[in-house]
């Protein structure tokens, strides 16, 4: 069904769950390095391997970690909880369960605050608990990497173990058409919020951060919520919003029929923006979870907590107000910036020395075009802060043009050096020598003898052809406001 007709008919109701696995050194319960991309099975030992008689000890900085951003989302933490054993079999999954929390989780009851075209909506945040991640399944083969037509398959458990945090909200009722745009808000509010507190590197394209959306639609006026889904590993923040979208218009097209929604798991795909059915759900019994025989509890004390939420940054939200208030921007143009990915690039630019317009306008406009011609992120372009800065710089001092300035922007990034070698091996410097540049006029002056006379007969407005063809003599270096005065005095015209 077409996602008008479904909003007219049906109300969205959302839920998300986010795993944020943690950028600590070592595994959740062993000593294990936790880089990412290394040969499979060589960051492996017996208590991630689930080898008889191995006992899990537990991480220190996982635990700060979890802390942190159960305060940032503000949580409650409790004063004590234990983990739970989740036990179900997956040849991923080395012990055969899963250390997690079940009915104690470590931070309860927080809310996050995020912005969709214009309007707030608060996020409910029910629990964000501590686990550890699995290991990783490879079907080797088939057509499509899944295990349906696979010769084979093969495992690494070296992500099992890895300290993964789950944040669950509560369902996220009344956003209407904007569904779609809410889970995409609160996706990227959160990956913020952690990236700023320097737990995670939430790179969703690695999978140290995932979400899984669940969706349900209820009538228009009706009461009752409806079957949900649960789509899995959802791994862009574009693709969030087009799961949602998609999973409204399949499940109003399955109601409007007569149908009812099975309560599922779902895969999305990337390539045709559809969810196909997995299995169906579990319930929790399934998993026969009991308290983990093998860890002691966990009993933060509220001293260390509240020197963990001493410690904390400034969070994205307020430093969007600061910026905002600093840098005398709309709300439109922060959200462009925020959009852009450039309030750090930005305030790093100005840290450097340059004043915030220009730092905006060169990330917003001459970066962003690059960056998108180039189809990455702002902060993937090959330039920092301070070489934007020092471009800027010798904008200031008159040293080049707007024009030389993205001469320079271009050497930079092509990989020709710095901005000053740059300027130096594309001789790209405002001619400033006034004699060079008098001499140049006279030569302008003569060639255009016609142009010339308009100009000494009173006729200033014709000066300008005679600018245009300085420039063009001096390649864009000159200065044309010092050529026109100079222009003019020589033909008396000033
Ligand atoms: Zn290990």
């Amino acid at each position: 069904m077409k996602y008008d007709e479904a909003l007219a008919k049906y109300e969205p109701v959302l839920g998300i769950e986010t795993h944020i696995e943690l950028g600590t050194a070592s595994k959740m319960f062993c000593g294990c390095p936790t880089g990412f991309g290394a040969e499979p099975n060589t960051q492996v030992c017996p208590v991630c391997l689930g080898l008889p008689g191995a006992l899990p000890v537990t991480n220190h900085a996982a635990i700060e970690g979890i802390i942190k951003i159960g305060l940032a989302l503000n949580c409650e933490i409790v004063e004590w909880c234990r983990f739970a054993r989740k036990n179900y079999f997956y040849p991923d999954m080395p012990k055969n369960f899963q250390i997690s929390q079940y009915d104690e989780p470590l931070c309860v009851n927080g809310f996050l605050e995020v912005e969709a075209e214009g309007e707030t909506y608060r996020i409910e945040i029910e629990r964000v608990h501590m686990e550890e991640d699995t290991g990783k399944s490879l079907h080797v083969g088939g057509a499509t990497g899944r295990i349906q037509g696979a010769d084979h398959s093969l495992v690494d458990y070296n992500r099992a173990g890895i300290p993964l945090v789950e944040i669950v909200t509560k369902p996220i009722p009344a956003t209407g058409e904007k569904a779609p745009l809410v889970a995409r808000a609160y996706a990227t509010e959160l990956r913020e919020l952690v990236r700023s507190l320097g737990v995670s590197d939430v790179r969703m394209e690695e999978g140290s951060m995932r979400c899984d959306v669940n969706v349900s639609l209820m009538p228009r006026g009706a009461a009752e919520w409806g079957t949900r889904t649960e789509t899995k590993n959802v791994n862009s923040l574009r693709s969030v919003e087009r799961a949602v979208r998609s999973e409204i218009e399949r499940q109003a097209g399955v109601l409007s029929g007569g149908g009812r929604i099975v309560q599922e798991t779902r895969h999305f795909h990337e390539d045709t923006g559809r969810t196909t059915s997995g299995r169906s759900k579990e319930e929790a019994q399934d998993y026969r979870y009991f308290p983990e025989p093998d860890l002691v509890p966990m009993a933060p004390s509220r001293e260390w907590v509240a020197e963990l939420k001493a410690s904390l940054p400034e969070l994205p939200a307020a430093r969007r107000r600061r910026v905002q208030a600093e840098w005398a921007l709309s709300d439109l143009e922060l959200r462009d910036v925020v959009n852009a990915g450039a309030v750090e690039l930005i305030e790093a630019t100005v840290a450097a020395g340059a004043d915030a317009g220009a730092a905006r306008k060169w990330w917003m406009n001459e970066l962003s075009r690059r960056a998108t011609e180039q189809g990455v992120e702002l902060d993937a372009l090959p330039i920092t802060p301070e070489q934007v800065a020092r471009i800027q710089a010798m904008v200031a001092a008159g040293e080049l043009n707007d024009k030389l300035a993205r001469q320079v922007f271009e050497g930079v990034l092509a990989g020709e050096g710095a901005p000053d070698e740059v300027v130096a091996a594309r001789g790209l410097k405002v001619v400033s020598d006034e004699g060079e540049l008098s001499s140049i006029i006279d030569r302008v002056i003569a060639d255009n003898a016609a142009v010339a006379d308009k100009v000494r007969s009173g006729k200033v407005a014709a000066a300008g052809a005679l600018v245009g063809a300085v420039m063009k003599a001096t390649r864009g270096q000159a200065d044309a406001g010092r050529a026109r005065e100079l222009i003019l005095e020589k033909l008396g015209a000033s």
